[in-house]
């Protein structure tokens, strides 16, 4: 799209081009909205693009399609990540959604009743504002990282693409949740590859087309509905959720071991440059790859509009006490499959129908 398409107030901006922010596109323009979504990237699709080659999604493709937009696959079928990128990429055009690419916005503030976004000397103005960038902006790593030798090959799994990355010798994989699981699996095939830590939960069925077709139903009416923070299951779980990992899906400690994974316990601390175990075992590696998570990274939203540096006060991605604000996509926002494909649409209709309202205090508080 145009930047010079772009001029004075929209309604709404949407920063953050993934899933979350197209999800929420198609049904603005379904209201005839004035809504611009800006995205860091030059092609929509690249934040599934810009992980590892061999990626394929958990969910079968039944349940990977956004809203208007049934993935076009098998339904049984579990589509690459770059099959999703390139569905993604297809998607604005479909709809005629309005992204503008290659925008970082380096700062979101509120100037009286409208928002400020600004990038590289430009800037948009808008009376609502979402943030839809997902959760994976910055990667965690234990800072006992830094103290490791430099001849040792340090990724993060954000980093990691292949086994090509990697030098010959032992691999260490720090972390045993999902992309732990399947980055190690991959790189044992090449490389004497330890993994440690302990898994939070394996789900108790084998991950594959019967699955899709038996089993996922079930999960996914589980994530939907059950688990959401409108049932006190829901609200006692969503903090565990929150912080760890989640279950493995389709890679089990099973299969590790099969495939000649040493499983080791997690890591403590570094020891004369070599990782130390918790049990006190130095590991003498070549390679670590640290699958140890992301956290949030909102240091270019006024400080004012935040918690503390972390989300608001806010009910389904609703901020309460700053009206014109909202979220989509983060981790449990209202329900365990809220970050996911098969949450986003139902997310992003709910926010569709708040911000189509006048935003004031008061149909901010009516949210609830
Ligand atoms: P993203 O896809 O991360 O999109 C956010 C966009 O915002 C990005 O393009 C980013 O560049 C942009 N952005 C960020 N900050 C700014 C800024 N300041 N200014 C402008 N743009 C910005 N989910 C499933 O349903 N099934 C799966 O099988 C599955 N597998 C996964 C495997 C991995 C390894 C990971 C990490 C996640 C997986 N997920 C899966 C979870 C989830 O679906 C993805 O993380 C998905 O990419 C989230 O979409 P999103 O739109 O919320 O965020």
């Amino acid at each position: 799209m145009n930047n010079n398409d772009v001029t004075g107030t929209l309604d709404t901006m949407i920063i953050g081009g993934g899933q979350a922010g197209l999800a929420l596109g198609y049904y603005l323009k379904q209201q005839n909205r004035n809504f611009l979504i800006l995205d860091e990237n030059p092609r929509t699709g690249d934040a599934w693009r810009q992980r590892w080659d061999s990626l394929r999604v958990f969910t079968p493709a039944k349940y990977d399609g956004l809203p208007g937009a049934p993935f076009p696959a098998d339904p049984l079928d579990f589509p690459t990540k770059d099959d999703l990128a390139g569905y993604l990429e297809g998607y604005p055009a479909r709809f005629d959604l309005p992204v503008l690419h290659s925008v970082r916005v380096e700062r979101l503030r509120r100037e009286g009743d409208r928002f400020i976004a600004s990038s590289n000397g430009r800037r948009w103005e808008a009376h609502n504002a979402v943030v839809a960038t997902g959760t994976t902006q910055a990667p965690k790593m234990p800072g006992f990282a830094a103290e490791l030798w430099p001849s040792v090959v340090q990724l993060h799994s954000s980093e990691y693409r292949n086994p090509g990355q990697l030098q010959p010798g032992p691999v260490l994989v720090v972390g045993l949740g999902n992309s732990g699981a399947e980055i190690g699996l991959e790189v044992c095939r090449t490389h004497p590859t330890l993994v440690s830590g302990t898994p939070t939960a394996e789900l108790p069925v084998r991950h594959g087309r019967t699955a899709a077709r038996y089993a996922f139903p079930v999960v996914r009416f589980l994530g939907l509905h059950v688990l959401t923070l409108n049932t006190p299951i829901g609200r006692k779980v969503a903090p565990v959720f929150k912080s760890h990992a989640e279950p493995l899906i389709r890679t089990k400690t099973k299969h590790l071991a099969a495939a000649g994974v040493r499983l080791v316990p997690r890591v403590a601390g570094v020891d004369s440059g070599m990782p130390i175990l918790a049990d006190g075992t130095r590991v003498e590696v070549s390679n670590v790859i640290w699958c140890t998570g992301f956290k949030d990274d909102f240091g270019w939203i006024d400080p004012e509009m935040l918690d503390g540096g972390a989300l608001p006060r806010q009910w389904r991605g609703v901020a309460l006490d700053s009206p014109g604000l909202f979220f989509l996509g983060q981790r449990f926002l209202y329900s365990e499959v809220s970050d996911t494909l098969p949450g986003i649409s139902r997310d992003a209709r709910y926010l569709a129908g708040k911000i189509s309202v006048p935003v004031t205090r008061e149909s901010a508080a009516s949210a609830i």
